[in-house]
């Protein structure tokens, strides 16, 4: 891709005195940031595959629970009993220097192959370059990958060049590959940008990867602030979930450090002031942001929310239940007899509800129908069927029983309620 602004055009410029990787890094690499195959057969003949050396080692057991350096090269060995003959494997190391006031993070891939018996072949390639500007804008340089009936992202084209590269989420992987590159080893002698050395972010990492956390830094100074006073729960946080606005906390953050007070579960202290905020508590004030326990505090919030939920939903059905007896209120009363089945019209959502639960059908949906008329029939205290009659057409919809199965009343109930539709049919014209 050719540079498409200013900034890209700069890096591209100020790539070309990057000094390629040295051998010194690439060996510390091979050294530190691979795993190098012990061969081990079920006799326990361990091969070293960097050298070649073998020799008669001790029982399974020692073998996996202790380290291994091979006795001739004295490479740190990770031993596998196995029958494979060949290995190739692939790690990544990264390299974190500074060039021409850009933060550069580069990415090698250090590659391995080893056959029993004989001197491992080591490899390298740098696949990926990232350039980051004080200002934390970033560009990626990179090879080219495989793409076609792959599932990896990383399988590189080692002979294409490291090129600018679009950074669009728009593949079938749905992401940008480049931040999905795996970090392998950080080669330890480091060079970082003033603004970055500035923050005080030296090595540790907070196990994020190098670009997330310098971007972060560059591109808010509040994440150096938080740093700085040792609130480095908060700044891993919002690190790792980044739906979270610093916006929406920070005037309560700035009360914590001003107190001196250590949020210790980030993730925890968001949720309490997100009650806070939801029960117009001052988030200014040390009172409530700066709790003493907040594990407690944030409990009792929680409780106060769940109670003030439950509360809602009362309302809401009061309401409906008001809704409910204004619409059907003159059909209240009804009910008529042949002598054994009595049919009476239901009164309350909460009847219709319980009659849904106890004949285990879904009537108890039906209050909401403006259309129906749900009435009970029953012999003495005994359920018989519910009956759902069209206000419109002034017919039975259907009658149902237990798990919606008829009774040997069914008919006789039809008829019951088809005899008594003048009733209702009264009613509805009062
Ligand atoms: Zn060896």
């Amino acid at each position: 891709m050719k540079p498409q602004n200013k900034f890209q055009k700069a890096v591209v410029e100020a790539r070309k005195s990057l000094p390629p990787v040295t051998n010194t890094q690439i060996e510390w690499g091979y050294k530190n940031a691979m795993e190098i195959i012990g061969h081990r057969t079920e006799k326990g003949i361990i091969t070293c595959t960097d050298c070649g050396h073998s020799w008669q080692g001790a029982g399974y057991l020692v073998s996996i629970l202790t380290d291994c350096n091979c006795p001739n090269c004295n490479t740190k060995l990770k031993v596998e009993t196995t029958k494979k003959r060949k290995f190739y494997n692939r790690y990544y190391m990264t390299i974190i220097t500074a060039h021409k006031g850009y933060q550069v993070l580069r990415s090698v891939m250090l590659l391995y192959s080893a056959k029993v018996g004989e001197v491992a072949k080591y490899d390298y390639s740098e696949v990926m370059q990232r350039w980051i500007a004080p200002n934390g804008n970033h560009c990626t340089f990179a090879r080219l990958r495989q793409t076609m009936g792959n599932c990896y992202v990383d399988s590189w084209i080692f002979h294409t060049p490291l090129e600018l590269r679009s950074e669009s989420s728009n593949n079938k992987f749905c992401l940008n590959v480049y931040d999905q590159i795996y970090t392998g080893e950080i080669y330890p002698r480091q060079k970082l940008i003033p603004e970055l050395k500035r923050t005080g972010i030296k090595k540790h990492l907070f196990t994020h990867k190098p670009m997330n956390v310098y971007k972060a830094l560059l591109k808010d100074c509040r994440m150096e602030t938080l740093l700085k006073t040792g609130q480095t729960d908060l700044f891993q946080s919002l690190l790792t979930d980044t739906s979270r606005k610093l916006d929406d906390y920070w005037a309560s953050i700035r009360i914590c450090i001003r107190n001196g007070y250590q949020i210790k579960d980030a993730s925890l202290w968001f949720d309490y002031i997100h009650y806070l905020r939801m029960f117009g508590k001052d988030l200014h004030n040390a009172k409530y942001v700066c709790p003493s326990n907040l594990k407690k505090e944030h409990d009792r919030y929680m409780t106060k929310k769940a109670k003030a939920d439950a509360e809602k939903e009362m309302q809401k059905l009061r309401e409906k239940e008001e809704g409910f007896r204004q619409a059907k209120a003159k059909f209240f009363g009804l009910m008529f007899t042949d002598g054994l089945i009595h049919v009476r019209v239901l009164e309350s959502i909460e009847e219709i509800l319980l009659e849904g639960k106890l004949m285990h059908h879904c009537v108890g949906s039906y209050h909401s129908k403006t259309d129906s008329l749900i009435l009970s029939a029953y012999i003495n205290d005994k359920k018989l069927e519910t009956i759902e009659i069209s206000l419109s057409k002034l017919k039975v919809i259907q009658s149902r029983g237990v798990c919606n199965s008829n009774t040997e009343y069914h008919d006789q109930i039809l008829q019951l309620v088809e005899n008594n539709i003048p009733l209702i049919q009264k009613r509805l014209a009062a």
